[in-house]
């Protein structure tokens, strides 16, 4: 059996799902049980650094055995954790050996069927091993595809002489799934100048773009008064908050938005007619769009409350997380080394934006620019995750020319 898919395996029947509700860090202690077991496995491999930080985060160094010295220092990121969506607890693994195009029945609940007329991207995968879990859990490819290909990468790398490489470092990260992953890390004891998350799907694929987003919270003062002596008196902040929903522009929706169209949403309403909040996340590609955005709500309710003449209300804008691609065009080398890595596999690589943040978005800003480089899964945070053997084979040697790619060209 193949590293990388033995490892795989092994991964997944470890539960490691993140709680947003969590106020600990990590999020769940049972992340650390694939964490324990990572820094074992790295140690046997004899990257003796290789250890788990009070926070749940796994650091690992691969000495550099190249003679040059201006080689910078790469980091390959994948995060343990899986979504709180499904539950990751006794997953099954299934290998669909040579996969002959036929719908996948999920054994342990036959209402789970992988087809291929809604999964488009099965059809690069006929003839491949195809692994799914068993039809009540996720199957966590999401992101211990990476992991597995990172490791199955590390193993090569300190036993491959012939492939020259400079220092390399692993960072394995808890609670990417709650938004939390980078929360935590220490980018000066890391080390690195720059990264690559393997938490991509399609092989082939490379997203060096994401959101930009901003959270708005509004808050509305209403007046309040007994509603039987209402009359020409109360104000009621409810109302003001339904007419503010009611005013939002349709096609500035996520339902009505795709590509790198940016919206307005919102997410959480809470109240009592003398005071009520209204939650909204704002994304878009640009800055300008967001702050275009904003502008635009702002606007709707103030005109809202000039119907509401004794009420007050507040808006505040809180920064989020920004679009990577303003980090990574300034260092287009990290782009540019990855699609030569992805050639050199025989793959036709292809950038796409992401709707929504990464790990990576954060840590470009941070001071370590990280694009996001495919991992094979496919369907995630369902129970109808997939990812095929021959995908992670093809990550784990994108990964080792990627070490020999920046070396060449230092
Ligand atoms: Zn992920």
């Amino acid at each position: 059996m193949s590293s990388v898919l033995n490892r795989f395996l092994s991964y997944v029947q470890i539960d490691t799902q993140s709680d947003p509700q969590s106020t600990s860090f990590p999020s769940t202690e049972k992340q650390r049980d694939l964490s324990n077991q990572l820094v074992i496995e790295l140690q046997e491999l004899g990257i003796e650094d290789a250890h788990l930080d009070e926070h749940g985060y796994v650091y690992a160094t691969i000495p550099a055995n190249s003679e040059k010295s201006n080689i910078p220092v790469i980091c390959f990121c994948s995060h343990v954790d899986t979504s709180p969506d499904v539950t990751g607890a006794n997953v099954e693994p299934i290998v669909h050996q040579k996969w002959n195009g036929e719908d996948i029945i999920l054994p342990d609940d036959p209402t789970q069927i992988l087809k291929l007329s809604e999964h488009p991207d099965l059809k690069n995968q006929i003839g491949n091993d195809v692994v799914t879990a068993s039809g009540t859990t996720l199957l966590g490819a999401d992101n211990k595809a990476g992991v597995a290909e990172i490791m199955a990468a590390a193993e090569i790398l300190v036993t491959d002489k012939r492939i020259k490489h400079g220092k390399i470092k692993i960072l394995f990260t808890p609670d990417e799934e709650v938004g939390r992953g980078t929360e935590k890390v220490d980018l000066d004891k890391l080390g690195a100048d720059y990264g690559y998350t393997v938490d991509g799907e399609a092989v082939g694929t490379m997203e060096d773009e994401t959101f930009s987003a901003d959270g708005v919270k509004i808050t509305i003062h209403g007046v309040s008064t007994h509603p039987g002596y209402a009359i020409g008196k109360l104000e009621n902040a409810l109302k003001i908050a339904g007419e503010i929903l009611a005013a939002l522009p349709k096609n500035l929706s996520p339902e009505a938005t795709e590509d790198k169209e940016g919206f307005i949403h919102p997410v959480h309403v809470e109240g009592i007619q003398e005071q009520a909040v209204l939650n909204f996340i704002i994304r878009d590609f640009t800055e300008f769009g967001l702050h275009e955005k904003e502008t635009l709500l702002k606007e709707i309710m103030e005109r809202v409350l000039l119907s509401y003449p004794n009420s007050k209300a507040e808006f505040k804008v809180t920064e989020q997380y920004r679009n990577m691609k303003e980090i990574l065009d300034q260092h287009p080398q990290i782009i540019d080394n990855a699609m030569e890595a992805m050639k050199r596999s025989g793959l036709n690589p292809i950038t796409r934006s992401i709707r929504g943040g990464t790990d990576g978005s954060r840590l470009s800003f941070m001071g370590l620019p990280c694009p996001n480089i495919f991992a094979g899964e496919h369907a995630f945070h369902s129970r109808l995750e997939w990812v095929s053997v021959q995908d992670m084979e093809k990550a784990v040697e994108v990964i080792l020319n990627l070490a020999q790619v920046w070396e060449e060209r230092s």
